[in-house]
C-alpha cells in the first residue's frame, strides 16, 4: 500500500489537490466497514485500487455500537471470512469479550458474536489496509462528483470521480461506500446541523450527483446512545455476564483469538424503568428526531421508540466495555435523541446509573439512500456501467452488513476492471445472497438487518461451513489466497474422510445400544451406520461412538474436525425435510389469501412486524405476501398450511 502523505495531513476543510493523477482499476469512496472490505477485496483481486476517503483516522471506525457479529449478523461475517475478508480476523485479535449466541438453539442459528476494543480494532484494520496490502492506495479527501461519460444515452458509464478541488482521478470502475454520510443531518433535541456522523462533514456534493443520475432515492435514521464513565457506575446493581471459554474465533483461519478465557472483561445488565417512560413521553416535543417522519431501525430501536411502541416493559440495557485502556461504557439499548439535560435525567434515573456521568450525549442521523433495486446481484448500479454500491448506502443497517455488501461489490467491481464474469451469490449460497438477492428485487422501506429467518435454506447456511459454500468460488474468481484455499481444500477432504469413516461402521440397533450402555429395550435387529446414530434425539457423539469402535478413535485427535462432522450428522435429515418444505412454496404460490385472514392468529405465530405489514399490504396471493420486505419464509409456510387447513374444512363443511 502506498499513502498519498501529502494530502493526509491537509484537513478537509481546505480541500486538496493530489499527485493521484494515474488511472486506477478500482477506485472505492469511504473508508468505513463497506469501504474497507471493498478496497481489500477489489485488491486481492489484483486490480489496481485506490480508496479514498475523508479522514486517516476514521478509516475502519465503529461508528455506534462497540460489538461484531450476533444472529445473523455472526452468519455474514463467517462467510466475508470464508472469501478471505477483513473484519473477522481483525476482531480475532481485538475482542474483549466473545460469546457465542443463541447456543441453546441449534448451531445452524449460533450467533458468533464478541465486544470489541474500539481503538485495537481500527489499529488492525489501518495496518492491514496501510501496510499490508498489495495494489492498495490511500488518499485522503472528500469526493465531490464521478466522472460520467455519455450522459445523453439511457445507460451511461462511471469512469472516475472528481474531488472537491476539482481535481479528477479516472478509473474502471467506482465502489461507493458512503454509509450515513449523504446529506446527512443529525438531531441532538431541536438541534439540527449537517454532519455524516458526529465529528464528521456530510457529502452532499455526491448524494446531488446520485440524484442527477436519476436513482431512486429514499431517507432513512438511525441513533446511537450517550457514552457513560465507568468509575461513576454502580455494578454491583447489575446482572453480569461472562465470555465463553474458551473464546471461539470467528475467523477460519484461527484455532483461538487473541486474549485468554481469563482475561476477557464482564459485560453488565440493567433494566429501564417507568421513570425513564415519563421523561420520553412528557418531552416529545422537545425530540425533533422522534417526530420526523423518517424511518429508522425496527430492530436497534432508540428508547424513545421502544416507550412509544412497547410501553409500561422494562426494556435490556447492556453496559458495555469499549476498550481495555478506555473508561467510556456504551449502554446499549439507550440510543436517544433527547436534549442533552434530558439524557441526563434519563440515565440518572436507572438505579444503577443515579451517579453515572455523560461523557458524549446520543444523537440521531438522518441521511439519504438509494433505493437498491436500482442495483444489479452483482451490486453495480443498473444504469450506470462500471459503478457499484454498497453498505449503509443501499438501505442497510449494521458493520456486518455493510462489509458482506462491500466485499461483493470490491470482488465485482474488480472482476470488472479485469474482464471477469461477475461474481453472483445465489440464496442458496449463502447469507450475503439472501441479503442482496431481498435488496435487489424487494427494495426496503425501513434499515435493513440480518435475521437467520430471511433465509429459507438456514440449515445449510451454517456458520460452520461458511468456508465449503464459498471458498472455492473466491478462489476462482480471485479473491482469496492459495494458503486460505488450501486450508479449505484440507478441511474438504477431512470431513469427507470422516463421514465415509463414519458410514461404513454399522451394528444394529439392538448392538448399539448394548455397546454404548443405553437401556435394555425391545430387540430391533435393523442396522444403523455410526453416521446414523448421531442424532438431535440419541444425543449420541462421536466421541461416544468412539468408545466402542476403536476405528473411529483417530478422528477424535482431530477437535475441529470432530466439531464439525458432529453438526453435519445433526443436520442431514433436517436438510432434506427444509428443502421439501421450500418447494411446497413454491408449488403454492398462486395459493389465494382470503380477505378476512386473521394475521392475528396464534398459529400463525407471525412476528410484530410481519403482522403489521401483512394487514396493510393485504397480498392476494402467498406469491404477494412473499414480495413483503419483512416476511420471512418460514412464517410463508406457516401461512400457506393455515389457509390450507381452513379451506379445508370450508370444503368439507359445504359437501
Ligand atoms: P460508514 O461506516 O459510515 O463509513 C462511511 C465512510 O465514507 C466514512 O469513512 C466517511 O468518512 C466516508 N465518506 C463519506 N462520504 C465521503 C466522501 N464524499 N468522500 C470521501 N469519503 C467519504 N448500526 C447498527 O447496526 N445499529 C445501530 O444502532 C447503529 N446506530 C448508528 C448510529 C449512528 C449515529 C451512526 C452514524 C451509525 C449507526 N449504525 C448502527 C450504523 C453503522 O455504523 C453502519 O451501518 C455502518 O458503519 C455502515 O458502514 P458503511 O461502510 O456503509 O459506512
Amino acid at each position: 500500500m502506498r499513502l498519498l502523505w501529502s494530502l493526509y495531513k491537509l484537513p478537509i476543510s481546505r480541500g486538496c489537490s493530489t499527485q493521484a493523477k494515474s488511472h486506477y482499476n478500482v477506485i472505492v469512496i469511504g473508508g468505513g466497514h463497506a469501504g474497507t472490505e471493498a478496497c481489500s477485496a477489489s485488491a486481492r483481486m489484483g486490480a489496481r485500487t485506490l480508496l479514498i476517503t475523508h479522514k486517516r483516522d476514521t478509516v475502519g471506525e465503529m461508528s455506534c455500537n462497540p460489538s461484531f457479529g450476533g444472529i445473523g449478523k455472526g452468519h455474514l461475517m463467517r462467510e466475508i471470512d470464508a472469501l478471505d475478508g477483513v473484519c473477522a480476523r481483525m476482531c480475532d485479535l481485538s475482542g474483549l469479550q466473545y460469546k457465542i449466541l443463541n447456543r441453546s438453539r441449534g448451531p445452524a442459528v449460533w450467533g458468533y458474536r464478541a465486544q470489541i476494543d474500539r481503538k485495537l480494532y481500527k489499529k488492525h484494520v489501518q495496518e492491514e489496509l496501510f501496510k499490508n496490502t498489495p495494489n492498495l492506495e490511500v488518499l485522503i479527501a472528500p469526493v465531490e462528483d464521478l466522472i460520467i461519460e455519455n450522459p445523453s444515452s439511457n445507460i451511461v458509464d462511471c469512469k472516475g470521480v472528481i474531488l472537491n478541488d476539482g481535481t479528477k482521478i479516472s478509473s474502471d470502475c467506482v465502489v461507493i461506500t458512503t454509509g450515513t454520510f449523504l446529506n446527512g443531518r443529525i438531531n441532538m433535541g431541536l438541534k439540527v446541523y449537517p454532519a455524516g456522523r458526529i465529528g464528521d462533514e456530510p457529502a452532499i456534493g455526491l448524494a446531488t450527483t446520485l440524484q442527477n443520475l436519476n436513482l431512486k432515492m429514499g431517507r432513512l435514521k438511525t441513533g446511537t446512545p450517550p457514552r457513560l464513565r465507568a468509575d461513576t457506575i454502580d455494578f454491583s446493581r447489575c446482572g453480569q455476564q461472562k465470555g465463553d471459554n474458551p473464546p471461539i474465533p470467528f475467523s477460519f483461519l484461527n484455532d483461538s483469538v487473541w486474549i485468554d478465557a481469563k482475561d476477557q472483561l464482564l459485560c453488565h445488565l440493567t433494566f429501564t424503568n417507568s421513570k425513564i417512560e415519563g421523561i420520553v413521553k412528557d418531552n416529545i416535543h422537545l425530540n425533533r428526531h422522534v417526530f420526523e417522519e423518517v424511518t429508522g431501525p425496527r430492530y436497534c430501536p432508540s428508547i424513545e421508540s421502544k416507550v412509544l411502541k412497547f410501553g409500561g416493559r422494562e426494556h435490556q440495557v447492556w453496559l458495555e466495555p469499549e476498550g481495555f485502556d478506555s473508561d467510556v461504557i456504551y449502554p446499549n439499548g439507550l440510543s436517544c435523541t433527547l436534549p442533552e439535560e434530558l439524557q441526563v435525567q434519563l440515565i440518572n434515573s436507572i438505579p444503577a446509573l443515579e451517579r453515572a456521568e455523560i461523557l458524549r450525549p446520543g444523537y440521531g442521523v438522518e441521511y439519504d439512500f438509494v433505493d437498491p433495486r436500482e442495483l444489479r446481484p452483482s451490486l453495480e448500479v443498473k444504469r450506470v456501467k462500471g459503478l457499484f454500491l454498497a453498505g449503509q448506502i443501499n438501505g442497510t443497517t449494521g458493520y456486518e452488513e455493510a462489509a458482506a455488501q462491500g466485499i461483493l461489490a470490491g470482488i465485482n467491481a474488480g472482476a470488472k476492471a479485469l474482464n471477469k464474469a461477475p461474481l453472483i451469490i445465489s440464496r442458496t449460497d449463502g447469507y450475503i445472497g439472501v441479503m442482496v438477492d431481498d435488496l435487489t428485487t424487494m427494495g426496503t422501506t425501513e434499515p435493513y438487518r440480518m435475521f437467520t429467518s430471511r433465509a429459507e435454506f438456514r440449515l445449510t447456511l451454517r456458520p460452520d461451513n461458511a468456508d465449503q459454500r464459498l471458498t472455492e468460488k473466491g478462489y476462482a474468481i480471485g479473491c482469496v489466497s492459495k494458503p486460505r484455499m488450501e486450508n479449505m481444500s484440507h478441511m474438504k477432504e477431512k470431513l469427507e474422510n470422516g463421514v465415509g469413516l463414519l458410514k461404513s461402521v454399522k451394528f444394529t440397533v439392538s448392538q448399539w445400544r448394548r455397546m454404548l450402555g443405553a437401556p435394555p429395550n425391545k430387540e430391533n435387529n435393523s442396522k444403523k451406520t455410526a453416521w446414523e446414530m448421531i442424532d438431535p434425539k440419541s444425543e449420541v457423539t462421536i466421541d461416544n461412538l468412539a468408545t466402542v469402535e476403536a476405528a473411529l478413535l483417530p478422528l477424535t485427535y482431530d477437535r475441529p474436525l470432530v466439531a464439525r462432522l458432529h453438526i453435519e450428522a445433526l443436520y442431514e435429515g433436517a436438510i432434506s425435510e427444509q428443502r421439501q418444505e421450500v418447494q411446497e412454496v413454491r408449488d403454492n404460490e398462486g395459493l389465494l389469501l382470503p380477505r378476512d385472514l386473521d394475521y392475528n392468529a396464534d398459529t400463525l405465530s407471525l412476528s410484530f412486524e410481519e403482522r403489521e405489514k401483512l394487514a396493510v399490504v393485504q397480498p392476494q396471493t402467498i406469491a404477494a405476501a412473499s414480495r413483503i420486505p419483512g416476511v420471512t419464509p418460514s412464517s410463508l409456510l406457516r401461512l400457506l398450511r393455515h389457509v390450507k387447513q381452513k379451506n379445508e374444512v370450508v370444503r368439507s363443511l359445504e359437501s
